[in-house]
């Protein structure tokens, strides 16, 4: 029997939980409104998996406005919002081969399944859409947003070359919502950036934020002087056409009608075809044409994925296996301390300005004086 939490302890950790959903809140607010964020992805991932522990060991402590509990995004102003018939959600993540072994036995347990299928492919790092054709022509196009209601970004994705404007197929459904990621090629990112540098006007800081920023444009004429790309990797609503019985098959019809989807996919069987997959695809990594920011693994059975369903934010037939965090060496500047609403105290260095995993840092917490001393930290180091 687990033991009885005490008092003390279930205080410390709601407060804990509280400052890690006003410091996600506000790291939220600069990647999703703004395409401006002020940490690397790894940092971010770490405070949100501390606070997915807290709540899995307090489950009193989950507030309906818990970040764990909902998909972040938002419409920003200017735009329409567009209601998702089918909700747009995020994905799980997992870091270690021990979360994708603990991954494959959720799903072989709930499926009473011993070796499992599953569709692999690139985690693309940048902005989330929804097509929606009707009768093969392309009507409406979507951010994800809070995943129930997104941003009608019609006009601006229809200047993007790679997403055709009718489906090519005599036979294409009454109506579909084509799924994927809008991204931007890492060569054309470049250019894009010596560009805004030619015209004096701010650099972006990685390619996600490029291509986000490049479609939540409230002009469509800037949209289309950006080299964007896209690829298919889902489906919403589909009316007038048997939906394909697995994933892959749905990403090959989505080949036969004329759309984009990534040519590094497999169907692989059980935690080894997953973890080989990884790893094939992380020796790729740096020559891929793109950003990624780690693998997807779907069961491939959509009768399969439609028996396990969703929790709260995400499918339970999909893991997102993420790419280590990455390092970058500073200079620190000064120490400044950072007084919080409770009073406590935190030391935090001031850094010259490093690029570290598409964020551009200035700040890094030194935790304690005890911290400090320890790792005998000192302005110049
Ligand atoms: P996510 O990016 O971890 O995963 C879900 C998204 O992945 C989907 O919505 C979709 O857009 C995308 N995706 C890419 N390839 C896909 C594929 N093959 N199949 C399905 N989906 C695919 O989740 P999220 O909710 O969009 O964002 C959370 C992540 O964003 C965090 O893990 C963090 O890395 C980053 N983030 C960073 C900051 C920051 O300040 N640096 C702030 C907020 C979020």
């Amino acid at each position: 029997m687990a033991s009885p939490v005490s008092e003390p302890e279930i205080h410390l950790a709601a407060r804990r939980a509280a400052q890690l959903r006003a410091e996600i809140a506000r790291h939220d607010t600069a990647y999703y409104v703004f395409d401006a964020p002020e940490v690397p992805d790894a940092e971010y991932d770490k405070l949100y998996s501390e606070l997915v522990d807290i709540e899995a060991r307090y489950p009193a402590l989950v507030t309906p406005d818990s970040p764990t509990q909902r998909v972040s995004g938002a419409v920003a102003a200017g735009f329409q919002p567009v209601v998702h018939t089918v909700p747009m959600l995020s994905l799980n993540n997992g870091f270690t081969d021990q979360e994708v072994h603990a991954f494959d036995q959720r799903c072989a347990q709930a499926l009473h399944k011993t070796v499992l299928e599953y569709a692999c492919e690139l985690k693309f790092d940048g902005l989330a859409v929804s097509l929606r054709y009707v009768d093969g022509v392309l009507m409406q196009a979507a951010t994800r947003g809070d995943g129930a209601r997104g941003e009608d970004a019609t006009a601006n994705i229809r200047t993007i070359r790679s997403i055709p404007l009718r489906l090519q197929s005599k036979s294409a459904p009454r109506l579909i919502d084509v799924r994927g990621e809008v991204v931007i090629l890492k060569r054309d990112f470049e250019r894009l950036n010596q560009r805004q540098r030619a015209a004096g006007q701010r650099e972006f800081a990685n390619p996600r934020n490029a291509a986000a920023g490049s479609v939540r444009q409230l002009g469509s004429n800037i949209t289309a002087q950006r080299p964007l790309s896209f690829f298919a990797y889902g489906v919403g609503a589909l009316e007038g056409a048997d939906m394909p019985l697995t994933h892959h098959a749905l990403l090959d019809w989505y080949l036969e009608l004329g759309v984009p989807v990534c040519t590094q996919r497999a169907v692989v069987h059980g935690v080894a075809g997953l973890l080989d997959f990884f790893q094939s695809i992380k020796i790729q990594r740096d020559a891929l044409p793109y950003e990624i920011d780690g693998v997807v693994y779907k069961l491939n059975w959509l009768e399969d994925q439609a028996q396990l369903g969703f929790v709260a934010r995400a499918p339970r037939f999909a893991l997102a296996h993420k790419f280590p965090a990455q390092e970058a060496l500073s200079r620190l500047i000064a120490i400044e301390v950072n007084v919080g609403r409770t009073g406590a105290v935190t030391p935090v260095a001031r850094l010259e300005p490093v690029l570290v995993g598409g964020a551009t840092v200035t700040h890094a917490t030194l935790h304690n004086e005890d911290e400090i001393r320890r790792k005998d930290i000192r302005i110049g180091d």
